[in-house]
């Protein structure tokens, strides 16, 4: 039961509930990659970055191998994280465009950045026991969150799929049927509990290499949905 993020954050770095993502994360820092053999890998598992009072959450799928999981901290290092903070700075929901290390002074604006599994899995892809295992993370992160969260933008199906089951522990209603994922989905979910607000629910396809070099995904769509999403939760933003 942590009662602030910070506490949250801390905790989580010293899980090891999922021996096959322990295994994978410690051996890809032992091992490194050539371009970054004289770094030390974090190796853990990786908290959210973000103020404590974010208005908007962005909600991705697990940290990178060699981005998160080598320098600690949410697309950080890859180059989903370069698309995506240059996406958010063009929102104005960062100070600056790139997103290189821990170090880098990089402040996310009235906005945090989570997933809902925190550790590195072998080829980007959670099995569903890792998902669910890691899921009291995620819920308890939008419980603390709650008091001024007002928008949630999903970076793909497979984190839309995972997140929904966290926001009905964490007092939000979902509907039936369940809404379903798109790039540009929008949905306004109801409060399931009296301290609650209604939280507002954005879809994009996820900045992976995949998505951004066959063209499926663009930075300029990616900017609208992130757009959307600010003025949704009430942050300045930019307007595009
Ligand atoms: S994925 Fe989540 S539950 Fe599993 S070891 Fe990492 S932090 Fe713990």
């Amino acid at each position: 039961m942590c009662r602030t993020i910070a506490q949250l954050d801390a905790e989580l770095t010293a899980c090891r509930s999922c021996p096959r993502l322990v295994a994978w994360r410690e051996q890809v820092a032992h091992e490194k990659r050539a371009a970054y053999s004289d770094e030390n890998y974090w190796g853990k598992p990786v908290p959210g970055f973000g103020p404590a009072d974010a208005r908007l959450l962005v909600v991705g799928l697990a940290p990178a191998a060699h981005g998160g999981n080598r320098t600690g901290r949410m697309f950080t290092g890859d180059r989903s994280g370069d698309v995506l903070i240059a996406a958010m700075h063009a929102a104005g929901l960062t100070n600056r465009p790139t997103s290189v290390s821990a170090d880098d002074s990089l402040r996310l604006l009235g906005t945090r950045m989570t997933a809902p599994v925190h550790c590195a899995p072998p080829d980007n892809t959670p099995t569903p026991v890792e998902r669910d295992t890691c899921r009291h993370w995620l819920t308890a992160e939008l419980t603390l969150l709650a008091p001024t969260l007002r928008a949630i933008v999903v970076l793909g199906g497979w984190g839309w799929q995972a997140l929904l089951p966290a926001l009905s522990e964490s007092g939000w209603a979902i509907p039936k049927p369940k809404p379903r994922f798109a790039h540009g989905a929008h949905v306004e979910l109801a409060p399931a509990a009296h301290d609650r607000a209604p939280l507002h629910l954005f879809g994009t396809y996820h900045p992976s290499q995949q998505n951004t070099f066959t063209g499926r995904l663009t930075p300029a769509m990616l900017e609208q949905v992130l757009t959307d999403a600010a003025h949704a939760a009430g942050l300045p933003g930019h307007r595009p």
